[in-house]
């Protein structure tokens, strides 16, 4: 169930729309512009109601409530340490995730977005880290992500609605799965490709890859855009497939 038009907010709305549809095939179903006024309990089970004209309400086993995540800076009192928090209860980082008191550093969701555990462990400062550059920062870098779906979703870069709000001149590139042929020998060629690029310096901004693998290829994609490469090096590239 889903407050807003669609699922996946801030997505582009053709692949938000594809994802409830592969979720719908299997099985799963989806509410948006739904949202919950009550959750009542009858025993094992719960019963949402909704405030959606014609729905009618629900019995579940095990109603889950996401509603994103809070950082716990309140109970752990960081501001008695003089640290300095934003509006959401994060603690404030500068790029090199320096805090505002000296020799103190924030690392993890607790530094606000992006929340991704890949995003923890390359960070300058992180125990782990080989290099131990100090002087490393995060500023400018790519913020990829997969959706752990079956088949998965890849996200890296600019979504479509955010280069066009930028007014950046763009073309956009997208392949429907059933054209590849490595979806086609797995049976699984549901989904689509799809690329954003500056139209004049041809460098790739985004990229959106729903399909087997997505995760795998959008990263393919994520390392051509951090090489600044033109569309056309991967357009004219060969890859491997296994013949059918
Ligand atoms: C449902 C879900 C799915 C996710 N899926 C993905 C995914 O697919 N890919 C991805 O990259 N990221 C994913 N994430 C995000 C990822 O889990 C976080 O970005 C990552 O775990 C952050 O690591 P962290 O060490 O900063 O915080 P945490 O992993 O939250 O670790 C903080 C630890 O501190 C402990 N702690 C808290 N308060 C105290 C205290 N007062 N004293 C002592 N210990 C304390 C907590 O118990 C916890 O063990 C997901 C998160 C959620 C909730």
């Amino acid at each position: 169930m889903q407050a807003g038009e669609q699922v996946l907010k801030g997505e582009d709305a053709d692949v938000a729309q594809e994802v409830a549809t592969i979720l719908r095939q299997d099985g799963i179903k989806i509410l948006v512009k739904t949202k919950a006024e009550s959750v009542s309990r009858k025993g094992t089970r719960y019963a949402s109601r909704f405030a959606r004209e014609n729905v009618p309400s629900i019995q579940w086993f095990a109603p889950a409530r996401c509603r994103g995540r809070t950082p716990n800076t309140d109970t752990l009192d960081v501001t008695a340490a003089g640290l300095a928090i934003d509006d959401r209860g994060f603690i404030k980082t500068d790029s090199k995730l320096a805090t505002n008191v000296p020799g103190v550093y924030a690392m993890g969701d607790i530094k606000g977005v992006p929340l991704y555990a890949h995003f923890l462990r390359r960070f300058p400062h992180h125990p782990r880290q080989p290099t131990r550059k100090r002087d490393a920062s995060i500023a400018g870098r790519f913020v990829p992500y997969t959706v752990f779906i079956d088949p998965q979703l890849g996200r890296v870069g600019l979504t479509e609605s955010q280069a066009r709000e930028q007014k950046r001149r763009i073309r956009v590139a997208k392949m429907p799965m059933s054209y590849v042929a490595r979806a086609l020998e797995t049976d699984e060629s549901r989904g689509f490709m799809k690329a954003i690029v500056d139209a004049d310096s041809k460098q790739i901004l985004g990229a959106a890859v729903l399909g087997v693998d997505g995760g795998e290829i959008m990263s393919q994609i994520q390392i051509a855009m951090m090489g600044k490469l033109p569309y056309t090096v991967l357009q004219d590239a060969s890859f491997p497939i296994q013949p059918c």
